[in-house]
């Protein structure tokens, strides 16, 4: 009488579960429409089909950071505009930065639905193939022109493109290089600041407790200081850690 309901609810749910990329993509748009108050049915699918078509029926090694242009198109006419001097940068600080962004009203590209539609997937197409794949995919680093890595280069691009006022980058101060050149906040993020639009760029290094680091100490913020240029006012802030609990930078 007790195991046969709950064999049964554990089939449903394995039924209703959004397993597939097309079901929890739509259902992770049709949730931030509906917490932003723009909620409509018809969006999700379109923004679904133009994710699509960026990558399915082509090689996975053969998706240029441009074939998600229509998608950013999409998406930026569904989506909210952008929150001058509370948008945040990131590098190498992912799960420190969500908390404090959250806590401390911050904005970052995965609290926009571009990067909340796609933030810790896995996807590619297979050329000849309508099908999505979410496993057997190549990673980061097994070929430059991934379905995945080309998304959050050109995702990137078209945030820090519209990064207005006063902006803010959570850089870890524990590693050798807070500042990598190789990173997507220098190869691409730094490029894409637009100086008619932006004030500043503050940074807030994350030290453990007890660590003497300073901004000055690193020779890797002086690259940063100089990729800014002189049209964007650079400032940082040492930050220990135990401070994030705080929003003491405000
Ligand atoms: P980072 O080095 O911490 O990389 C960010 C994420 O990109 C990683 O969590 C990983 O998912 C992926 N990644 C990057 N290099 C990789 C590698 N060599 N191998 C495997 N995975 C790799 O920081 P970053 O490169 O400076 O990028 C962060 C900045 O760019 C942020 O400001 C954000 O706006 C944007 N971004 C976000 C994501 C994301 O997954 N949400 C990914 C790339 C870029």
């Amino acid at each position: 009488g007790f195991i046969a309901p709950v064999i049964l609810a554990v089939i449903l749910g394995l039924i209703l579960w959004p397993d597939s990329l097309q079901e929890k993509i739509k259902k992770r748009c049709e949730t931030y429409l509906e917490k932003h108050g723009l909620p409509s049915q018809n969006d999700c699918e379109k923004i679904w089909d133009s994710f699509r078509q960026a990558f399915v029926e082509k090689d996975p090694c053969e998706v240029p950071p441009d074939a998600y242009d229509s998608l950013i198109h999409t998406v930026s006419q569904v989506s909210q505009e952008p929150t001058c001097n509370r948008m945040m940068f990131w590098s190498k600080t992912k799960e420190k930065v969500h908390e404090f962004a959250k806590k401390c009203s911050y904005v970052t590209l995965e609290d926009f639905l571009l990067g909340f539609l796609l933030d810790n997937l896995t996807w590619c197409g297979k050329s000849g193939s309508q099908e999505t794949f979410t496993t057997g995919c190549p990673s980061w680093s097994d070929c430059v022109n991934n379905p995945v890595r080309s998304f959050w280069i050109q995702a990137s691009a078209a945030f820090a493109a519209s990064a207005c006022g006063d902006a803010f980058v959570m850089l870890d101060g524990a590693i050798d290089m807070p500042y990598n050149p190789d990173s997507t906040f220098a190869s691409v993020e730094v490029k894409h600041f637009n100086s008619s639009i932006m004030k500043s760029l503050t940074v807030l290094l994350v030290t453990k407790e007890g660590d003497t680091k300073t901004c000055e100490s690193d020779e890797s913020l002086k690259h940063l200081q100089t990729d800014l240029g002189s049209n964007l006012k650079y400032q940082c802030k040492v930050v220990p850690q135990s401070q994030l609990q705080t929003c003491i930078v405000d």
